[in-house]
C-alpha cells in the first residue's frame, strides 16, 4: 500500500474465492460421513454404502446452509456475502434435487430384490408414523422449491418469499433431522450420531431464531434516523441517515447495511444498500439508491427524523487487507454507491496510488455526484474518471456502449492488469460480464473484487 495505508483500518484477509469456499463447504459436509466410517455400522452392498454416504453428506450440507446464509459477520468475513449467497443457492438446488430423489433412491432396489412386494413395502414404509416427518419434510421441500422457481410468475413479493423461505428452512431442518435419527440407518446404531444431528440442527435453527428474534433486540438499542432524501440523478436518490444515540458503530467504505424503515425492528421488510459515504462522515451514513420497485420508488415518503433500524455493516468489498500498486473502480448504475464510498475514503486518506474510475450508465442524467467526482479528480494526485454511456450525448465526454472487453483492454496496461486491484459493482449481469472481461484480459482472479446489487 502507499504511504496513506497506515490510515486504513487494521487489515483483514480478503474472503475465500468461490472455488475455495466450495472446497471448504464440501469438506465440512463430508465430516459427519467420515466420522461415521470410524464406527461399527452395518451397511450392506456398494449401492447402500454410496446412498448412505450421500444421505449423511447431503443432510450435513443442508444444515451448513444456515450459517452460510445467516448474515453472521464471523462467517461472511471468510465467505464474502456474494460468494456465500451464490453457494447457498447453487448448493441449495443440488441438495433440494437430491432430497426430492431420496425416497426413489431408497425404493428402486426393492423392485430388483422382491418386485412382487415392492409396492406394498413402499406404501407401508411411507405410511408408518416413523416416516411421517420425512414425508412432511419432502412435501415442504417440493412446495419450497416450486415457490423459489416460480416466485416471479406467482407474483410472490420478495418479502413474503423470504419469510416463507426462512420458515421452510426451519421446518425442513427439524423434520429432516428427526427423520434421520428415527429411520436413518446410522441413527439406529450409534446414539452419538443422533446427538451430532441434534446439535447441528439446533445450531441451524438457532441461527434463524437469532436473525428473527435476537438481532431485532440489538437493532432497537441502536437506532438511526433519516436526515434527508434527495434526488441524485434522474432515477437515483441519495439517502442520508444518522446514528440516533451514543453507541459504537463503525464501517469500512464499500460495506453495506440492511435498512428497515418500517418503525418496527421485528418487521422483516428490510433492504440491503451499500454505503456511499466514507467512515469520516460518521455519525452520518449515506446511500445512493436506484428506483427499481415498490420500496425504492417510494423513498420520497421517508421523513427527516423517521426511525431507521440497520443490520450490519456487512460485506468485504473494501480496501481492507489488499495491497496493490493501483486501484481500478468499475461501477454500473447504482453500483456507484459503494465505489463512491471507497473513492471518498481514498480522498480522505490522500491516496497517492493511481486510481481509475470507469462509470457506466444508460444516459448521462443517471450519472450521480459528478461535481464531487471532478473535485476528487483535482484533490487526488493520480485519479481519472471515464464515463461510459449506452446512449451517448453531444457535448458529453464519454465512451459509447457498455463497459466492454475492448474498453477495459485499452484502459489498462499489461503491468496494471497484473498488479492493480479491480473493484466491480453493479447489477448482476454487468458484474458477471465485467469480471469475465477482466479475467480474459489477464487480471488474476484474486485481484477482482465484486459486489452485485442483488443476491444471486
Ligand atoms: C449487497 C447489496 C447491496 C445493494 N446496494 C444497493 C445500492 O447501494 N443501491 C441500490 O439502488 N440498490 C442496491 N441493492 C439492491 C436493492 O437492495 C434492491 O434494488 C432493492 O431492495 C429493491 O427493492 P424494491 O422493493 O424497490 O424492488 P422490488 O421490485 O421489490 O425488487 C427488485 C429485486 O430486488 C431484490 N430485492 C428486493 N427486495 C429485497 C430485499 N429486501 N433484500 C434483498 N434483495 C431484495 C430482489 O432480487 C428483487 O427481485 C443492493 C443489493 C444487495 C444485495
Amino acid at each position: 500500500m502507499s504511504t496513506s495505508s497506515a490510515l486504513l483500518p487494521p487489515s483483514r484477509k480478503p474472503p475465500l474465492t468461490f472455488r475455495r469456499l466450495l472446497v471448504a463447504y464440501v469438506l465440512i459436509a463430508l465430516v459427519p460421513y467420515v466420522w461415521s466410517t470410524t464406527q461399527q455400522l452395518e451397511v450392506r452392498g456398494v449401492y447402500q454404502s454410496i446412498l448412505t454416504a450421500l444421505n449423511i453428506s447431503m443432510l450435513a450440507a443442508l444444515l451448513a446452509q444456515y450459517p452460510l446464509s445467516g448474515r453472521i459477520n464471523a462467517v461472511t468475513r471468510y465467505t464474502g456475502v456474494d460468494n456465500g449467497m451464490l453457494l447457498h443457492r447453487k448448493a441449495g438446488e443440488i441438495i433440494a434435487l437430491f432430497f426430492l430423489l431420496h425416497p426413489f433412491l431408497i425404493i428402486i432396489p426393492r423392485f430388483f430384490i422382491a418386485p412382487q412386494h415392492a409396492l406394498g413395502d413402499i406404501w407401508s414404509s411411507l405410511t408408518t408414523g416413523e416416516s411421517s416427518t420425512g414425508v412432511f419434510a419432502w412435501v415442504i421441500m417440493i412446495v419450497w422449491v416450486l415457490m423459489s422457481m416460480y416466485r416471479d410468475k406467482l407474483r410472490i413479493s420478495y418479502e413474503s418469499w423470504r419469510i416463507s423461505h426462512g420458515i421452510g428452512l426451519v421446518a425442513v431442518a427439524i423434520l429432516g433431522t428427526h427423520h434421520a435419527i428415527s429411520v436413518g440407518r446410522h441413527g439406529r446404531y450409534e446414539p452419538w450420531f443422533d446427538v451430532m444431528w441434534i446439535v447441528l440442527c439446533s445450531i441451524a435453527v438457532g441461527i434463524v431464531a437469532y436473525t428473527y428474534f435476537i438481532r431485532p433486540i440489538q437493532q432497537k438499542k441502536q437506532p438511526f434516523k433519516v436526515v434527508e432524501v434527495e434526488k441524485a440523478g434522474s432515477n437515483d436518490w441519495a439517502l442520508t441517515i444518522e446514528k440516533d444515540g451514543d453507541f459504537p458503530f463503525h464501517f469500512d467504505a464499500g460495506q453495506f447495511l440492511w435498512i428497515n424503515t418500517s418503525g418496527n425492528p421485528y418487521n422483516r421488510v428490510e433492504h440491503p444498500f451499500s454505503i456511499a459515504s466514507s467512515p469520516s462522515s460518521l455519525p452520518r451514513v449515506s446511500f445512493i439508491i436506484r428506483e427499481l420497485g415498490d420500496y425504492t420508488s417510494n423513498l420520497e415518503a421517508l421523513k427527516p427524523g423517521q426511525r431507521v433500524f440497520v443490520d450490519g455493516p456487512h460485506g468485504v468489498f473494501t480496501l481492507n487487507g489488499r495491497s496493490s500498486s493501483g486501484i481500478a473502480l468499475i461501477a454500473g448504475g447504482a453500483g456507484i454507491g459503494p465505489i463512491l464510498g471507497i473513492l471518498r475514503q481514498l480522498r480522505d486518506l490522500g491516496e497517492t496510488k493511481p486510481i481509475r474510475l470507469i462509470y457506466g450508465n444508460r444516459q448521462f442524467d443517471q450519472m450521480v455526484f459528478q461535481e464531487e467526482i471532478h473535485s476528487i479528480e483535482k484533490a487526488l494526485s493520480d485519479f481519472d474518471q471515464t464515463l461510459v454511456l449506452e446512449q451517448p450525448e453531444d457535448g458529453v465526454d464519454a465512451q459509447a456502449g457498455f463497459i466492454s472487453q475492448n474498453l477495459l483492454e485499452g484502459a489498462f496496461s499489461t503491468d496494471q492488469k497484473e498488479s492493480w486491484v479491480f473493484y466491480v459493482c453493479g447489477p448482476p449481469v454487468m458484474v458477471e460480464a465485467v469480471s469475465d472481461h477482466l479475467r480474459t484480459i489477464g487480471v488474476p482472479e484474486k485481484q477482482i473484487l465484486f459486489e452485485q446489487l442483488a443476491f444471486a
